[in-house]
């Protein structure tokens, strides 16, 4: 049982729509006065819900009380910090998942049947890759992915059966840029829903929704929390396409705990500070890698160098923490060996934490490839991602310029 609340949502983000990013962040979706007059929101650890007699029970059920009833179709945390989200993303409505993957795995599961078609770009997080190819694929929807930026193989490969074209942007870890403009009208012409998953630019460098896009998607486990310390996952659009999303993550049991909700609503109300400081970070460090005599090439779109730095610079307000660079002549241990010599970032998977990371994806995510699918997906050995955190700028300069000299 699920049920409509999104009109509570709507005056909260129409209220708050003209104001700037880190208002919206810091008061979004919550009330002004709180349980216990506290200014932060309460942690109900509640599993369920009680009712004060048989009537209420039925109100509930015919939809005359908003209210909570079971863990599992939502909590009173949850639908402050989907607020707040639906509200930073200028997006009707938000619905919180346990995880990014579980959040593509509902979403394409409530859109998609036997016989449906998808389309994607094919660089992309290598898990949506696999559920699609490897799961979808079982229930007999049938995946085409075309080469990142191909507008016109995308377009071409849509037939009546395709029900989402599906992208991310910046892509991890080459950082393309999707031209949003494109996207969303090749998706109307042909009557065709998109999706982005806008996971490495967040609502603060790319307005998705604005843009046209019908689904955006954050692995609220990276920027949105920020912290290293969450997995989550969100899905912004319409409240109408949405409420089956709602309806099946109630079945799948896909829900984030209430002191998780609660880390990341605190961990939002930061979002855009800790942006500008990513964004700075990140620009920095790829300018510095880019001039740098043992670094072949660096992807980042904040550089003219990068193939989409004009849509980048078109569409976005900053370019992320996320540099991904060639070693120049090294092998994979020598590779490695530059991983090994920086003090500062962690060696890990993920981003978009305070906490710096750095890994080589052939070593970490990709390890269990073929060279062959190493070589298709893009990812030679000497290549580096390094996520940069709120650090000070010189001094992940400064240790970067250390490690390479070893
Ligand atoms: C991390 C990530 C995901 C998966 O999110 P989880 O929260 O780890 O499940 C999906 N898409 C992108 C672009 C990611 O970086």
């Amino acid at each position: 049982m699920v049920h409509s609340r999104h009109r509570d949502k709507q005056t909260v983000a129409d209220e708050d729509s003209s104001r700037g990013l880190s208002t919206i962040a810091v008061h979004a979706g919550e009330a002004r006065q709180k349980y216990g007059d506290a200014i932060t929101d309460a942690i109900f650890c509640s599993s369920t819900f009680t009712f004060t007699d048989s009537q209420s029970v039925i109100d509930f059920i015919e939809q005359k009380q908003h209210r909570e009833e079971y863990g599992r179709y939502g909590s009173p945390g949850e639908k402050f910090v989907e607020a707040k989200i639906a509200a930073l993303e200028g997006g009707q409505e938000a619905v919180l998942f346990a995880s990014g993957m579980a959040a593509i795995v509902g979403l394409l599961m409530t859109k998609l049947g036997h016989g449906d078609e998808i389309i994607f770009f094919d660089e992309c997080y290598h898990r949506s890759r696999e559920f699609c190819t490897k799961h979808l694929s079982r229930y007999g929807v049938v995946t085409r992915q075309v080469p990142t930026c191909d507008y016109a193989a995308m377009e071409a490969a849509i037939t009546p059966k395709t029900r989402l074209l599906i992208s991310e942007s910046p892509t991890n870890p080459h950082l393309s840029c999707i031209d949003m403009e494109r996207f969303v009208q090749i998706g109307r012409e042909h009557g065709v829903e998109t999706l982005i998953d806008a996971t490495l630019a967040t609502p603060c460098n790319l307005r998705s929704i604005e843009a046209g896009v019908d689904y955006v998607l954050h692995s609220a486990t990276k920027y949105l929390g920020g912290h290293n310390d969450l997995l989550a996952g969100v899905v912004i659009g319409q409240s109408d396409s949405l409420e089956p999303v709602r309806n099946l993550r109630g079945v799948m049991g896909a829900v984030s705990a209430p002191h998780n909700i609660y880390l990341l609503s605190r961990g939002l109300k930061t979002l855009e500070l800790r942006m500008d400081r990513h964004n700075k970070n990140g620009l920095a460090v790829a300018e510095f890698l880019q001039d740098h005599p043992r670094v072949e090439r660096v992807y980042y779109p904040g550089l003219s160098t990068h193939p989409y730095y004009e849509v980048a610079r078109r569409t976005m307000r900053g370019y992320g923490g996320l540099v991904t660079f060639l070693v120049k002549g090294a092998d994979w241990r020598e590779t490695a060996d530059v991983i090994d010599a920086v003090t500062i970032p962690r060696i890990g998977p993920s981003l978009g934490g305070v906490e710096s990371l750095i890994e080589q994806p052939m070593v970490m995510s990709y390890y269990g490839c073929t060279p062959q699918e190493r070589e298709q997906y893009g990812i030679p050995d000497n290549m580096i991602r390094l996520a940069c955190g709120i650090e000070n700028t010189e001094d992940l300069i400064a240790d970067l310029a250390q490690a390479l000299t070893i």
